[in-house]
């Protein structure tokens, strides 16, 4: 065979599927050990209204503890050995403790957003789950934003409106996570009993541009014409930042304000007025 395939080719085709999947076993035993040592952590990162220069949420983003491998990389590996049910209830279950300590330390109320993947629609308790932890921890859902990408309505329409009604019914907030990176048209928008749309980052990166920049205003008017909000996700300049206010754009994430914190450092932000840098804009 190595000779019929010549050489080279089979040799570089051989190693470098060992290498991956020994990347991935790598990968699979640093994510059970983690479940298992309490290896994970959650960094916060701060959204901000536009009208107000306010802090009016976070989105929790998970993390390994030793930093050995980026959430890119673990999210999808624990998708594909299904460890992404177990991770995801993880996150449920730390981002509703870390909220009910931020209410007993009597800090401003703020909502957190739980990235959730399709896979876990196969958690079928997931609401239930998720609802026993609110109760127990004393924590109104409206505080709970649940994430989803479009992708997930590509296979599962029906089970994800049924599952997103159930969030609705629960008090639970959704948005619409990765908006302009799939491929889906825009009518699902009208079915799907959302909150927020959240612009992704490549989009944000090409608002400068000449053209692009018509086309994601026209996009931030038919979110709102759904009588949807709009977040822009990935603001890294005050130029990105300026314009997307001024044509309507509700909220803005990204490194221009900060970086995902670990939660000592999130707190920080509670009281912080983040108007200065508005108007230095
Ligand atoms: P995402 O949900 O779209 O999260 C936003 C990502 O953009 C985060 O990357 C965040 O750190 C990064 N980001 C935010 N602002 C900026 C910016 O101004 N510049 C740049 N360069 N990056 C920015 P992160 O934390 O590495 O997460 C990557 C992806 O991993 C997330 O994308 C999400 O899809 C997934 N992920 C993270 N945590 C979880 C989780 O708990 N559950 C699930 N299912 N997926 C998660
Ligand atoms: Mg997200
Ligand atoms: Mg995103
Ligand atoms: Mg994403």
């Amino acid at each position: 065979r190595v000779k019929t395939m010549g050489k080279n080719n089979y040799l570089f085709f051989d190693e470098s599927m060992t290498n991956s999947m020994r990347e991935k076993a790598r990968v699979e035993n640093i994510l059970r050990e983690a479940l298992e040592t309490d290896g994970f952590t959650l960094h916060y990162q701060p959204q901000v209204a536009v009208k107000t220069g306010k802090l009016t949420g976070f989105e929790a983003l998970l993390r390994l503890k030793d930093f050995s491998v980026p959430p890119g990389i673990f999210i999808s590996v624990a998708e594909e050995i299904g460890l992404i049910l177990e991770i995801g209830r993880w996150v449920t279950r730390a981002v509703i403790r870390q909220v009910a300590a931020w209410q007993e330390q009597e800090l401003p109320v703020m909502p957190v957003s739980i990235n959730f993947s399709a896979l876990q629609l196969n958690d079928t308790d997931y609401v239930d789950f998720l609802k026993r932890e609110l109760y127990q921890m004393n924590v109104p859902p409206r505080l709970i934003m649940i994430e989803i990408t479009e992708s997930i309505f590509l296979d599962n329409r029906e089970e994800t409106l049924r599952f997103l009604h159930q969030l609705k019914n629960l008090g639970v907030t959704i948005s619409i996570d990765d908006f302009g990176t799939g491929y889906s048209s825009l009518s699902y928008l009208t079915e799907v009993p959302a909150d927020l749309v959240k612009l992704d980052k490549s989009l944000i990166d090409r608002y400068l541009e000449k053209n692009s920049q018509a086309v994601i205003d026209s996009m931030i008017a038919l979110i709102h014409s759904l009588n949807l909000e709009v977040l822009a996700e990935g603001v890294e300049e005050k130029e990105q930042f300026r314009r997307l206010a001024s044509c309507g754009c509700d909220y803005i994430q990204g490194y221009l304000f900060s970086k995902p914190l670990p939660p000592e450092d999130a707190v920080n932000l509670f009281h912080q007025n983040f108007t200065s840098l508005f108007k230095e804009a």
